[in-house]
This record gives structure tokens, sequence and C-alpha cells, in this order.
């Protein structure tokens, strides 16, 4: 097999990688033990993309796994305490892991572990979202789990596909990888069927697709291809391509930029593009922003909402939600994802940003819209 990267691949074209590592293919079936051997192949492929400019955050399995052989639990299903108790005395071998492998090759690990909460409550997302940009600005390589420990059934996603693709969105990954212990998508199961076909791009999920994921697994690390599905669906939304690729051999992401067989599920926008249609297909938004003619040229030019140039706010609205922005005329002009609750938002328009600090006792955004997230509505006044 050659070792040269292929320049289509959609692999080598992505700014940011989100790659997800599955329970069976992190810990050895019989011992229970880390494949070391394995994870010392997959840390070169990560830091091979690094080395390129690329940004990687991984998603990795284990912690139950692990923990469960140090507790001599006994196979078969685990009660949900058990499976608790068992991540949290896998996750620190887990970390453990990543911190001797990666800081040996002079490369900082952060550990985060999150809840489903966190990426469905707005506040706990943004918060989610800030530490990971910043973990990646400051280079460092964000290594996340669930925190089983303190998921509760309902609450839980249980399953690290559909966090990953959650991951990938909430950090404006342009590319998801799912190594997991099938090479891809089949138009039926292939070790029952063998007419079963591989599917190398998946453009969209119909439900001839879906009907293909058949039912879900249960168990821990087990999502089972309907849980891939859901995840591409996520992924797709944000802009995100995903693929399904094979983990066992060792340097499963080399393998794959090298043209190894994969599905690829190619979402019809970028992650950028993904986001502004969202903010402009806001059905309502939570408040308006009343802006001068000096923040209108601003914006139209490109660059970001300043709270000196809005002369009024209404609506009630929190850090995160959409807000319009009006011309002094009253004419919306652009929908933007606002970084000031409706309050802080009143006591700062008129004003510098340099000010913000001493009026607020907190050092927010310069901006109260950013422009990355701000999106101009159609024919906008000149
Ligand atoms: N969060 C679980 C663990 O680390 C794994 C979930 C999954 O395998 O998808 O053990």
């Amino acid at each position: 097999m050659s070792t040269r990267l292929q320049a289509d691949s959609p692999l080598a074209k992505a700014r940011r990688i989100v790659v997800k590592v599955g329970s069976a293919l992190l810990v050895e079936g019989r011992s229970g033990r880390i494949n070391r051997a394995w994870l010392e192949s997959l840390v070169e492929d990560l830091l091979r993309l690094r080395r390129r400019g690329q940004q990687v955050i991984l998603v990795s399995s284990g912690a139950i796994a692990l923990g469960r052989r140090q507790l001599s639990l006994a196979k078969g299903p685990l009660r949900l305490e058990e499976s608790q108790a068992a991540a949290a005395v896998g996750q620190i071998r887990l970390a453990h892991a990543y911190k001797e492998l990666l800081e040996s090759r002079q490369v900082t690990v952060a550990q985060v572990l999150l809840t489903l909460e966190d990426s469905e409550r707005r506040r706990r997302y943004l918060n989610a979202r800030a530490t990971l940009e910043t973990l990646l600005a400051l280079g460092a390589l964000p290594v996340i789990n669930e925190n089983d420990t303190v998921a509760t059934a309902e609450i839980r996603y249980g399953d690290n596909d559909r966090l990953a693709a959650r991951v990938a969105q909430m950090a404006g990954a342009d590319c998801l990888i799912l190594l997991s212990d099938v090479d891809g998508l089949y138009t039926a199961d292939p070790n029952r069927d063998p007419r079963a076909q591989f599917i190398d791009e998946v453009r969209q999920i119909t439900p001839e697709i879906e009907a293909m994921g058949g039912r879900s697994a249960s168990g821990v690390g087990s999502g089972g291809m309907a849980t891939k599905l859901l995840a591409a669906r996520i992924a797709v939304a944000a802009g995100c391509r995903m693929c399904i690729a094979a983990g066992h051999p060792r340097h499963p992401v080399r393998r794959l930029e090298e043209g190894a067989r994969c599905t690829w599920f190619l979402p019809g926008a970028s992650p950028a593009t993904a986001r502004k249609q969202w903010i402009a297909g806001t059905l309502r938004p939570a408040g308006a922003l009343t802006i001068d003619h000096g923040a209108l040229r601003a914006l139209l030019a490109g660059r970001s909402l300043l709270p000196a140039g809005v002369t009024g706010a209404r609506g009630q609205f929190e850090r995160g939600d959409t807000v319009s922005v009006l011309t002094p005329e009253g004419i919306e002009v652009a929908r933007g994802i606002i970084a000031y609750s409706d309050s802080d938002a009143a006591k700062i328009i008129g004003r510098q940003s340099a000010q913000i600090p001493d009026i607020l006792g907190f050092r927010g955004r310069d901006e109260l819209i950013h422009r990355d997230d701000l999106v101009l509505l159609q024919s906008s006044p000149t």
C-alpha cells in the first residue's frame, strides 16, 4: 500500500477533525487491558494530522470496559450503578494511558467529560464549546468521553457515536471519523447476507439508508450501525462530513488517508454555512437590536456588531439566543447569535467595548454579535 496521502481524501481537506474510538478497539477482549500497541499507532496517526496543521479532538470510549476488569465484575450486562462504578475506575486508567502516550511526544492532553445536558442546554453547550476552542487554540489535544459516573439512565448518551457527533457539531469540526469494528455501511448485514453490498458514499440519509442500520445493539461499547446513522444525521446537519471505518488494523487513520475502504456521509454545506443557514432560519428571534448607520455600514462590510453601534434593544433573550438586527428605519437586515443577555445588553449598548468589564463586572466578548455568528438577510439596504 502506498503511503502517499490522497489529496482528494475528505480527510486531507479537513481543518478540524474529531476521531472516535470504540471500546472494542481500545481494550483487548480477553485480558481487559488497554491495547497499547494499537493505541500507540493511533496516537502516531493523530500527531501526523496535527503536524500538517489540522486540529484534532479524540472521543474515546473504554472506561467501562477497563474498569469492569479492575473491579472483577462478571461478564454480561452490567447494572447502571455497576457500569458507573466501572467508569469511575476505568476513566482514570484511560486518562493515564493518554497522558503517558501523548506527553512523551510533547503533546499536552486535556480530559473533557461531557453529559448529554452539556450539549443540550444552551449555556452549558456554549461553555463546553468555548472550552474546546480554548484548548485547541492553546495546542492541547482534547480527549473526550461521556461523564458516565454521573449520567443517569434517562439522560445518558450511552453511546459515544452520538456524543462524538455532538462534539463535532459543537466544535464546528468539518470531519468526523468513527473508528469501529465494521468498515462501513452495507445494504444488509454482511455476516448474514452474502449479497450485502458495500456503500462508499452517502449524500442523503434516506429511509432506505436508515433501514440498512437495523436496530441498535444494546449494552456498553456497542452502539451498532443504528447509532452511527443517528450520529451521521447530526454531523451532516452541522455541515460536517463523517466516515465509518475499520479501526482494528494498526494506524487506522493513516490507512484511511491512503485510501482504505470506508463509508463517507457528505453534507450539502460547510459547517460555517450550515450554522448560518440555521441562524437565518430561526423561526422566532428572541429579540431585536436597532443599530445606527455606522454599524450598518460595518455589518454590510462583513464586520461584527459592537455595542457602540446599537441604539436600542427589545425582547427577552439569553446569551446564545438568536436576535434580529434592525436598521434605524426598522428593517430587519441581519440575524445573529447574541453574546449577552437582554439585561446585560441593555447596560452596554451605546458604550465602548473597553468599558464592558467596568459596567458588567466581568470580561465578556467585545462584540454583541460576532461576525461568525451573524448572517445578513437577502438584499440588504445600502
Ligand atoms: N462511555 C463509555 C465508556 O467509556 C462507552 C460508550 C460507547 O462505547 O459508545 O466506557
